[in-house]
């Protein structure tokens, strides 16, 4: 008989069991969302230490965040002790490809202590060659050429492999030649971009049959985790160091792959079973995360999208509360809303650490974080930054700050060139010279230093423009309206424009959080309010260890659990995203889909999803509708209530009795032309101020009958 069992093996059902036991050969676990992928993979690891069939520094283990590999670290500690120390080889792809590439840097052109670019100085370069190119970097972005040559890398393609037809994809099929030169000024400069980790020890790889056998002879196991979401270069990479021992255990979900835009390819799950037949694959049906409802909901929605590989999920739990559906007014009802419910939970004994509100896009969040700095609810911001700490809103601030104070050194110095006008260290250097020669502020320097010879005609001209902006928007201060003069400032001097010229999802999202900083400036007075506001609550940092509400993008959320989720915004052009409406078809509808899945299967006892009937987008009230993916939850697993009516009509009565010029009001087209008001003019950032305090017996949401859920919800 065996020993007493190992602690690792505790508690796992049968099919977890044989994924960890399955030591030997491909093993793919398909299986849905809470069924225990991340929990088999952790003791597998735990298993191969234990019973000493590798050493840690045998394993390679791929996880999907720097977070995440953290966490198995730590699971896997616990569960087997200090062996885990020394597993080098456990992180994100990212990370584990750094590494390597320090150990074969010149196999590659490079030298081991490469640096590795960030965005900033990536674009710097691809600008320098472009202009070399005697390209109009105007016409031809750099952010553009960046975003093809990562789409390039992601897909696992050199220079070499770039014919006419991707060529073409910028600037007139110079896109090959550009592309190429980049890496070879990259190599110049000892240098790789985060593309390259991957893309370069790919080459490697396939270039040198002694490395690439050392690496499949040390790695006598490779897991994987979040597989759904892996890219073609990351594929190609693991099928090379899988090759020859055939020992790799991938984990995944088809219907959680929510990285498509990233260049992340769910066939990957079925191209898995080709390259490797044989493979052992493990379904996981019991759910161990989430209630009845919580799965019933989940799988309602899901089960809209098509080409699904299909699962059963079935769970022991009680059938707990249904997912909750509510209404509200407007943003600002919603954050009152959800801070009002977690205050009784926090009352009734909960632990905040237990609660998250996950979000579509990351400018959702500054609505929470205003409200829950004034009513003092500790919260932190996971995978991003707060709000008024994003890059893209420090730089708007540095603007307004310039404007409402000229003494503001460090703002100037923040947008003295930024976006790109040509005057570089040389010229600050003089600039900062005279202000310390004279005692004046940056700003009063640079007015002086336009009357001396000092500067290049090109510095000269581009600081000339940008002290004449200051003045000017100085003079518009005293009589725009404080959000007014933002949008006109930043569209003025070129910093909008700049993030409109790259096309990518990380840029629209910038572009979207300066939209909500323009929103959130109209609750304020003034622009010197505003700025105090903002101060005041850059100051605040919770002490970390304390119990703290969790803000989140739903993509951050992947993985993770929590007692109670808020789902905010679930409105047609937020969530699905007006990006995927705009697209039309059902590829980037189904991925919306497939997030909503993953939203509401990240709660285990309480899922409230919101949506709001008035958003301002834009600067512009616009009406919306709630999302498809709320009439997509199936009625017997959730309850509504709305702290309105639905309907249009009673908005409009209200508006009429008014003789309201604004009463046009938009039905249901999201976005739409919608009713708006002139931007700018709100006074209260609420429609209609009285409004609020009527009430109205509650409209149920709308509720179309659910198709059949491929989600059979049972206790066994
Ligand atoms: P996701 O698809 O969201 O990544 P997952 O399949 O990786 O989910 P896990 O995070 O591993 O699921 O597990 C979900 C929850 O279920 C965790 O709280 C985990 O501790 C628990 N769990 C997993 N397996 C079991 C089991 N056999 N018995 C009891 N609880 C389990
Ligand atoms: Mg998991």
């Amino acid at each position: 008989t065996p020993l007493a069992e190992p602690p690792y093996l505790k508690g796992l059902n049968p099919p977890q069991r044989e994924a960890v036991l399955t030591t030997e050969g491909p093993v793919l676990m398909l299986a849905g969302a809470g069924t225990g992928k991340t929990a088999a993979l952790t003791a597998r690891l735990a298993h191969l230490l234990y019973t000493r069939r590798a050493w840690p520094s045998e394993i390679l283990a791929v996880t999907f965040t720097n977070k995440a590999a953290r966490e198995m670290k730590e699971r896997v500690g616990r569960l087997v002790g200090d062996a885990v120390e020394g597993m080098p080889w456990l992180g994100t792809f990212h990370a584990i490809g750094a590494k390597m590439l320090r150990r074969h840097a010149e196999l590659v052109g490079l030298q081991s202590n490469f640096t590795i670019l960030d965005t900033d100085d990536q674009l710097r370069l691809l600008k320098q060659l472009i202009v070399a190119a005697d390209l109009d970097e105007k016409r031809f972005p750099a952010r553009a050429l960046a975003g093809l040559i990562d789409e390039w890398k992601n897909k696992g393609l050199t220079p070499a492999d770039i014919d006419a037809g991707e060529s073409e994809r910028y600037a007139n099929g110079r896109g090959g030649e550009l592309y190429e030169q980049y890496q070879a000024r990259l190599k110049a400069v000892n240098a790789c971009d985060f593309g390259d980790l991957l893309l370069h020890t790919l080459t490697v790889l396939r270039t040198h049959r002694d490395v690439l056998e050392q690496y499949q002879n040390r790695f006598k196991y490779i897991m994987v985790d979040e597989y759904q979401d892996t890219n073609s270069v990351q594929y190609l990479w693991l099928r090379l160091l899988a090759q020859a021992r055939r020992n790799i255990a991938c984990v995944g979900d088809d219907d959680q792959s929510i990285y498509s835009w990233r260049g992340a390819q769910v066939e990957n799950i079925l191209r898995f079973e080709k390259d490797f037949p044989g493979a052992a694959v493990i379904k996981l049906e019991q759910n161990y995360r989430s209630t009845p409802h919580i799965l019933g909901a989940a799988g309602g929605v899901i089960a809209n999208n098509s080409g699904r590989l299909g699962k059963q999920l079935w769970t022991e739990l009680d059938v707990g509360e249904k997912v909750r559906v509510v209404g509200v007014w407007d943003g600002p009802e919603e954050a009152r809303r959800v801070g009002d419910e977690i205050d009784s939970c926090r009352r009734a004994g909960k632990s905040l650490d237990d609660v998250a509100i996950l979000v579509r896009a990351s400018h959702q969040t500054r609505e929470f974080e205003d409200r829950f700095i004034a009513i003092g609810m500790p919260y932190k911001i996971v995978g991003g930054f707060r709000f008024y700490e994003r890059a893209e809103i420090r730089d708007a601030l540095a603007y307004l700050r310039v404007v409402n104070q000229p003494a503001d050194d460090l703002a100037f110095e923040r947008i003295v060139n930024v976006p790109k006008r040509g005057l570089g260290d040389k010229a600050l250097a003089k600039l900062h010279q005279l202000a310390r020669r004279t005692g004046a502020p940056l700003t009063h320097a640079a007015a002086r230093i336009l009357d001396t010879d000092e500067l290049t005609p090109q510095a000269r001209r581009a600081l000339g423009n940008l002290v004449g902006d200051i003045a000017r928007w100085r003079d518009m201060a005293r009589e725009l309206p404080h959000p007014e003069l933002a949008r006109q400032l930043l569209d003025e001097s070129g910093y909008t424009a700049m993030w409109q010229a790259e096309k990518s999802a990380e840029a629209a999202g910038r572009l979207e959080n300066l939209s909500e900083l323009v929103r959130a400036m109209e609750e304020y007075e003034s622009l010197g309010a505003f700025l105090e506001h903002v101060s005041l609550v850059m100051d605040k940092e919770g002490a970390a260890q304390d119990p703290q509400v969790t803000i989140m993008t739903i993509h951050a959320a992947k993985g993770l659990e929590f007692d109670t989720v808020f789902l905010a915004g679930w409105e047609e052009g937020l969530f699905p995203s007006q990006r995927a409406l705009d697209e039309g078809g059902t590829r980037s509808l189904e991925e919306e889909r497939r997030l909503a899945y993953v939203a509401i299967t990240r709660a285990r006892r309480l899922a409230v999803i919101l949506h709001a009937a008035n958003r301002r987008i834009y600067g512009q009230w616009t009406s919306s509708i709630p999302s498809r993916f709320v009439n997509e939850l199936p009625a017997e697993h959730i309850d509504s209530e709305t702290t309105m009516s639905g309907g249009a009509s009673l908005w409009q009565a209200n508006w009429s009795e008014r003789a309201d010029p604004f009463a046009d009001v938009g039905r249901g087209t999201g976005r739409g032309p919608g009713w708006q008001r002139a931007a700018g003019t709100l006074d209260s950032g609420k429609p209609g101020g009285d409004w609020k305090s009527r009430t109205f017996s509650a409209a149920p949401t709308r509720i179309v009958e659910s198709r059949a859920p491929s989600v059979s919800i049972g206790n066994k």
